[in-house]
């Protein structure tokens, strides 16, 4: 479509030009009130729901110690506990040194101690974990006030 007030190509936005709604380009449409919906594209940009299941779990800090502390409270050696979840005893090993095994494993161990290794993190909580606090110019006039 062509801009109804220059003629350039790609006139992709409307303005009200002295009365008139026009379909103008980006440069015109700074000339006159600019009735382009943007606001309706924005909602239609939602961000991709994230896969739940991957994302809203996270495993405890101190995994291994507790592991550890209840396997030895249970009597249990590391062999022993590696044979119930069907494990090798080098993987428990280092499991109990802090390694994170996948979370299959950590399920396993789970049942196994009845303890609980993972922690489901509210989808809107992880979001916020996950983004680092960015000051705008308006904080920081803020915070000196
Ligand atoms: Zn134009």
């Amino acid at each position: 479509m062509e801009c109804e007030l220059c003629g350039r190509a790609g006139a992709d936005k409307r303005a009200e030009v002295e009365g008139a709604v026009l379909n103008v380009c980006e440069r015109c449409s700074s000339l006159g009130k600019d009735l382009t919906p943007v606001q309706i594209t924005q909602v239609n940009k939602k961000p991709v729901p994230k896969l739940p299941d991957e994302l809203e779990v996270s495993v405890i800090p101190n995994f291994s110690d507790i592991i550890r502390k209840t396997r030895e409270k249970k009597n249990l050696t590391q062999q022993q506990l590696a044979a119930n979840i069907k494990e090798t005893m080098s993987s428990l090993r280092r499991i109990e040194e802090g390694w994170e095994p996948p979370l299959t494993v950590l399920q396993k161990i789970e049942r196994e101690l009845s303890i609980r290794l993972l922690e489901r993190v509210s989808a809107g909580k992880s979001t916020a974990l996950a983004k680092k606090p960015k000051l705008t110019i308006g904080d920081m006039i803020e915070v000196k006030v």
